[in-house]
């Protein structure tokens, strides 16, 4: 007689807010600066039906999820639960303080955006504020920041029309930045995505060559 297997959900995708600094092209969920986040309260209880359910690796997305302001709490309350915590962000202003405010949090993999070289990774991740020059020299900073220490790290590639000539490129800047995981996936035409629908879908010939580099 077998034994019975209670089902529980392997990962979750948790955006936690659509708040966020950049205005990227490809955005799935359309975010930006202007949202109205949920309370602790309704994080919390969403947090407590993830763990009830079993829920192994929750992935605290966006938005930029450090811009919700109960982030920590909710990382932590996920952790002490009993599940593992990654945090996505695109790197901006992802200083040492904020890594070390997520380690004693309870976050233990982090990930972070990358699309290809300073020019492409710019233009695709435009940030609106004039003391954010370069979101490339942000993501890159946090990338370095995290691929110095033990901890597990992944950066993240949506490809699309503008950057999957880049792959190899992109591939050799992580290399040098010493980074051992690397998860590419196309470009999801929902959200901002499809307003920029005519520059962003890959033509399938044309992501055939780049696979073949
Ligand atoms: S793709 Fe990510 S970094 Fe870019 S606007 Fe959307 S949430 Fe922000």
């Amino acid at each position: 007689m077998p034994m019975p297997v209670e089902p529980a959900p392997k990962s979750c995708y948790w955006e936690l807010t659509r708040r966020c600094q950049l205005g990227c092209l490809h955005c799935r969920s359309s975010s930006g600066p202007d949202v109205t986040d949920p309370d602790l309260e309704a994080a919390f209880r969403i947090a407590d039906q993830l763990i009830a359910a079993k829920t192994r690796l929750v992935v605290l997305t966006g938005g930029e999820p450090t811009l919700f302001p109960h982030w920590e709490r909710v990382a932590e309350r996920l952790a002490r639960g009993g599940c593992l915590v990654r945090l996505f962000t695109n790197g901006v202003g992802f200083t040492r303080g904020i890594f070390e405010r997520a380690l004693a949090a309870g976050v233990t993999q982090f990930a972070v955006s990358l699309d290809g070289p300073r020019f492409l990774h710019d233009r695709l991740r435009p940030s609106a504020d004039a003391d954010i020059p370069s979101t490339y020299d942000e993501a890159a900073a946090a990338i370095d920041a995290v691929a110095r220490t033990e901890w597990k790290l992944r950066v993240v590639t949506q490809v699309n029309r503008l950057n999957a000539d880049a792959l190899d490129q992109t591939y050799e800047i992580l290399l040098a930045m010493n980074v051992k995981r690397w998860q590419v996936h196309l470009c999801q035409m929902t959200g901002r995505a499809r307003d920029h629908r005519d520059r962003l879908m890959s033509d399938p010939a044309d992501l055939e060559k780049s696979s073949a580099c």
